[in-house]
C-alpha cells in the first residue's frame, strides 16, 4: 500500500499514474471524472486497503488453501513433503497448440506435422462456457498459439496464458474478482516450480515443444530481486 501512495497523491498526473498497476490506473481515471474528486479518491483508496488487508489474504489465499480447493489437486501425501514428481503425476502440464474455432484441429495437425492429440480448440477447455473467464484472444494472443495446458487431478483443463512477463491461469475463479491474485492451479504451479527445481518455468510433462515464453511462470524481474525469507 505504501508503494502505491504516490498514485493517490498525484491522481491528476498522467505520467505518475502510467506507472500504476493496470486496475488501479483505470480506477484513478474514473476518479478524475467524478464531480467530487476528493471523496471518490478516498473511496478508491479505502477499496485498495481493503483488498490488501481483507480480500487477498482472507477471501482469496485462505480460500484456495482449503482441502476443498487446493486439496482437490493433491490426492496423496501432505504439505511440503509433496515433491514435484508426485504433483506432476496427477496434474499434467502439456505443450499444445490452440487453434481458432474455425480451424479443424486434425487438419491443422496434419499440415503442421504435429501429433493430433496436442492440438486443441479453445472450446475444449473447462472455461469455455463460463462468463467470468476471458478468452485467449482477450489477452491479445493470436491463434494458433503454442500454450501450456494444465490437465488437473480434479478433471478440469485450463490453458496458462502469457500475460505481462509471466503466466496467468485462465480459470473462471481467477478472473471472477479483480482482487484474486492467485487460484489453486497457480498455487500448484508455484509449488512445482519452487520445491525442487527452483525454476521460473513450469516444467512440461508431455506434449509438443513450446517457447519458453509459454512456460515462464514468474516474472524475471521478481526472480532477480526476490530474497527468500524462509530456509
Ligand atoms: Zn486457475
Amino acid at each position: 500500500m505504501r508503494e502505491e501512495e504516490r498514485f493517490f497523491e498525484y491522481p491528476e498526473d498522467s505520467a505518475v499514474i502510467a506507472g500504476a498497476p493496470v486496475y488501479l490506473e483505470a480506477q484513478l481515471e474514473e476518479v478524475r471524472e467524478h464531480d467530487d474528486t476528493e471523496s471518490a479518491l478516498e473511496k478508491a483508496r479505502e477499496r485498495r486497503v481493503n483488498w490488501y488487508r481483507e480480500s487477498i489474504p482472507g477471501k482469496n489465499l485462505y480460500q484456495i488453501l482449503k482441502k476443498s480447493s487446493y486439496g482437490t489437486l493433491i490426492s496423496g501425501g501432505k504439505g511440503p513433503s509433496l515433491a514435484t514428481a508426485v504433483l506432476t503425476e496427477d496434474n499434467v502440464f502439456e505443450g499444445t497448440v490452440v487453434v481458432s474455432e474455425d480451424t479443424d484441429p486434425k487438419k491443422y495437425a496434419r499440415q503442421q506435422n504435429l501429433p493430433e492429440e496436442f492440438v486443441y480448440r479453445e472450446s475444449e477447455f473447462s472455461h469455455a462456457d463460463s462468463d467470468p473467464a476471458p478468452s485467449i484472444v482477450d489477452f491479445g494472443i493470436e491463434l494458433p498459439a503454442p500454450l501450456l495446458i494444465g490437465r488437473f487431478a480434479n478433471g478440469s483443463r485450463y490453458p496458462f496464458i502469457p500475460w505481462g512477463d509471466g503466466l496467468t491461469c485462465s480459470c473462471p475463479y481467477k478472473h471472477d474478482q479483480p482482487w484474486r491474485v492467485m487460484c489453486k492451479h497457480e498455487l500448484l504451479a508455484s509449488n512445482i516450480c519452487g520445491f525442487e527445481s527452483s525454476s521460473i518455468f513450469i516444467p512440461k510433462t508431455r506434449g509438443i515443444d513450446i517457447p519458453h515464453r509459454a512456460r515462464r511462470f514468474v516474472s524475471p524481474e521478481i526472480a532477480a530481486t526476490h530474497r527468500s525469507t524462509t530456509n
